[in-house]
């Protein structure tokens, strides 16, 4: 019988999923989709291998909008897709490891509290990140779950990379320190790179994840030296909707002379900031380019966001003293050629150079689009967090 594994991306209003067939080399992905809007109006969409759309359909409106009914939802669509086979493994993307866990991890009662326990340095995510592996615990008994870590693959960094400038007893005691995110990402980028650049990947590499959420990694020997997120995804580059790096003392304005409260203060880093929120116009790239002739905001959004990415790859060579390779990947990454060509056209000093006619070319492989001459290579490598999942998962299957 074949053996399938089922890959969730639960998040606080969405949750993706990913059905992988265990085959002889690699899981074999055969079908992917998602719930957007859970608790307000949920819908659901599916898509095959190549990506032919198979759903596309609103839950009905009579049941609680919850996770609960919409991994219902997803197991019922799957039933008669299993061509026979069954769900022996689950995987889970979960956001924070802490300290502890530096590996995927088999799920138990005890995990579970010791992810629990994690909650409060990831309010926003972890308890989404939860709920979905009780759930699955129910509706399907037996099957092991493997938990993921988006913490996991920055544990390498060096003591000194993860610490703020804090008390020291003070930020110990709290945990207060750079955690990193994204790393299932970098994992995946880390997993290719001694194949398609084997100089790069045995030196310094300057990854940058840029999507909705953005972040960029040193990769050093194919291990994490320093990334820009930190103790919270909110750090680091400006973001869809998330400021990125801010002055701490903003937050105290914000706190004691202009009198917001918690809430507020979280909406206006987390949900109101970033590309939206300099632009006034969209957190979506795509927008920004299109209202950019004609809106001075939407391009200094765009200008701010090109002028961060380049000089925080300059820290980050920095940070490995060398710089190997530039790999882009993630939503942007891949798929914004005029972001790209402004970010390289910014680090040329450093002797990075690229083929614009490359670099605007659509492909969804892996490629270089560095010219020959170019001191650093660029590379655009889609990036695939799921097939890390389901890797992880496969070695736990029952
Ligand atoms: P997430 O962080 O949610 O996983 P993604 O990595 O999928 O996000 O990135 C989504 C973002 O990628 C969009 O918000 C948009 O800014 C950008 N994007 C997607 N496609 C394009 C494109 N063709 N051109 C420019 N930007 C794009």
């Amino acid at each position: 019988m074949k053996e399938l594994i089922l890959v969730i991306n639960a998040g606080s209003s969405s949750i993706k999923f990913q059905l992988f067939e265990n085959a002889a080399t690699d899981p074999a992905v055969l079908y992917k989709g998602q719930i957007d809007g859970i608790y307000v109006d949920p819908t659901f969409t599916a898509k095959d291998a190549a990506d032919n759309k198979l759903a596309s359909e609103k839950l009905p409106a009579d049941k609680p909008k919850g996770h609960d009914t919409s991994l219902h939802h997803i197991l019922d669509w799957l039933k008669d897709k299993t061509h026979g086979g069954k769900i022996s493994a689950i995987g889970h993307r979960v956001v924070h490891g802490g300290t502890k866990f530096s590996e995927p991890v088999l799920i138990t009662p005890e995990v579970i509290k010791e992810l629990e326990a994690l909650i409060p340095l990831a309010p926003l995510h972890e308890p989404h990140n939860i709920a979905p592996i009780k759930i699955m615990n129910d509706l399907l008994p037996g099957v092991p779950q493997v938990a993921c870590f988006d913490t996991a693959f920055h544990t390498t960094q060096p003591e000194l990379f993860q610490m703020f400038a804090l008390p020291y007893e003070f930020a110990q005691k709290e945990g207060i320190r750079r955690y990193g995110f994204h790393g299932l990402s970098y994992a995946y980028i880390a997993s290719v790179l001694p194949e398609l650049d084997p100089k790069a990947a045995k030196g310094c590499t300057v990854v940058a994840h840029l999507g909705n959420g953005s972040s960029m990694a040193a990769l050093k020997d194919c291990k994490c030296q320093a990334t820009t997120m930190g103790f919270t995804a909110v750090e680091g580059l400006p973001m869809g909707t998330r400021t990125g790096t801010l002055d701490a003392g903003v937050i105290l304005h914000c706190l004691n002379h202009l009198k917001m409260d918690a809430k507020q203060i979280e909406d206006l880093i987390y949900k109101q900031s970033g590309l939206l929120g300099m632009s006034g116009v969209s957190s979506d790239m795509r927008d920004l380019h299109a209202a950019s002739p004609t809106n001075p905001r939407a391009k200094l959004a765009v200008d701010f966001f090109c002028h961060r990415v380049s000089r925080e790859a300059a820290s980050l060579a920095q940070a490995m003293e060398g710089f190997d390779a530039l790999v882009f990947t993630a939503g942007i990454g891949e798929n914004d050629n005029i972001a790209r060509a402004e970010i390289c056209k910014q680090l040329g000093w450093m002797g990075v150079k690229i083929d614009l006619e490359a670099n605007d070319k659509r492909s969804g492989e892996p490629r270089k689009i560095s010219t020959p001459d170019s001191k650093i290579p660029v590379w655009i490598i889609p990036t695939n967090e799921e097939l890390m999942i389901a890797r992880a998962a496969v070695k736990n299957l029952a």
